[in-house]
């Protein structure tokens, strides 16, 4: 069969991953079209939106493009299955199914030898009394399928909270329980699949968290030579065994006992906004490559920098861009409490290093204090 020559990419979701993909997109002449509820969105400027809540949107979206892509984690199956009876979508089903299910995901990284911490599924507070006996205390209890940002969990600590854990989460009627991994740091490793089954991988990157929202992450994560190749050996396991094609990335908690894997993301990931300046060919990019078939690129490191996320505010924009060494990426969205609105990322210039970059950064940023917390 010859190859399909790929000019438009349908993206399930329109947030600011799809922005960034289809950002990334446009110099290889592929345009962008996307799925999302409501057409106000941060993709809207990048390319057609079709409003998920309208009947036959569906259909109007498989007709716009030739191949599919996702950046919404909990995009419908129901949707990929109809979609898939006519077009392709990358990354497989199968990826999304398995890390749409904490479940299911933490049985495919025991399955592929991939260290996680013991957990045990949950569906009754008796289950739950029962892990707590068995694995003991502390334990992360998070709902098995929803959950983002920290949402969905409940860290119990004392047996007296274990009822109360229940009734906050139980209405999901599948949880997972976990053993508190007593982590020194928390890492993620990025790397893409292409339709011939090449594998490139970005350097491991250090995040940081701030309630439960990723704050900022720093690349090369420091002190990191030992951990690479294992992390690449794992993320390589998965994308080979899923029969890949796209980004997948792969968060990991680093313990003095080594590596243990948290969870898989089956898509582009805030951990990997850096390679936009950062590395020769970006998250973004590479993904969309992957998508439409063509020739990866590079995932080499240019110089190592830092990510921050704009949370909840946004920071006077002329005082982030006097900063030299400072890339500004808005997305698009109203002030909210708690929301990604956009992030900087700090490449160190001459005379000015990273530290440097990230305390004056700090001090423009009004809330939260992002690198303070
Ligand atoms: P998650 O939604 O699974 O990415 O969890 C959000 C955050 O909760 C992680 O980034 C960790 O900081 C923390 N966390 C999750 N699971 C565990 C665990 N088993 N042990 C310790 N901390 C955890």
């Amino acid at each position: 069969m010859s190859k399909v020559q790929v000019e438009n990419i349908g993206i399930f979701g329109g947030g600011q991953l799809g922005r960034m993909l289809a950002q990334a997109a446009l110099p290889l002449n592929l345009t962008c079209t996307f799925y999302e509820a409501g057409a106000d969105c941060p993709s809207k400027d990048l390319g057609a939106v079709f409003d998920s809540t309208q009947a036959n949107a569906l259909q109007d979206f498989i007709d716009s493009a030739d191949v599919f892509t996702l950046e919404f984690e909990n995009t419908s199956l129901t949707d990929a299955d109809t979609l898939l009876t006519q077009k392709a979508l990358y990354p497989p089903r199968v990826a999304l199914a398995t890390a749409q299910n904490r479940l299911s995901e933490k049985a495919l990284f025991d399955q592929l030898a991939i260290p996680v911490a013991p957990y045990q599924r949950v569906e009754s507070e008796a289950d739950l009394r029962q892990a707590a006996a068995s694995m003991g205390l502390p334990l992360v209890v998070k709902t098995a399928s929803g959950g983002y940002d920290g949402k969905g969990q409940f860290v119990v600590r004392e047996e007296a909270q274990i009822s109360q854990a229940w009734q906050e989460l139980g209405a999901a009627k599948l949880l997972i329980a976990e053993a508190f991994v007593p982590f020194v740091r928390e890492v993620s490793i990025i790397a893409v699949r292409g339709q011939d089954g090449e594998v490139r991988t970005w350097p491991l990157t250090e995040n940081h968290h701030h309630h439960g929202i990723l704050s900022h992450s720093i690349v090369p994560a420091p002190n990191s030579t030992d951990l690479q190749p294992i992390a690449q050996d794992y993320i390589t396991r998965l994308l080979n065994h899923l029969n890949y094609v796209g980004v997948l990335t792969l968060e990991l908690f680093v313990t003095p006992e080594g590596l243990f894997a948290n969870e898989m993301a089956p898509r582009v990931h805030n951990s990997g906004h850096w390679s936009i300046e950062g590395a020769v060919c970006s998250q973004f990019e590479n993904h969309m490559r992957a998508v439409a078939g063509l020739p990866l690129g590079s995932t080499e490191l240019i110089s190592p920098c830092m990510m921050v996320n704009i949370i909840g505010q946004h920071p006077a924009r002329d005082a982030v861009l006097k900063l030299a060494g400072a890339h500004l990426h808005f997305y698009g969205k109203e002030e909210r409490v708690g929301r990604k609105l956009g992030h900087v990322t700090l490449i160190p210039t001459q005379g000015n290093t990273l530290e440097a970059l990230s305390s004056a950064l700090a001090n423009i940023l009004p809330e939260p204090l992002a690198l303070k917390g």
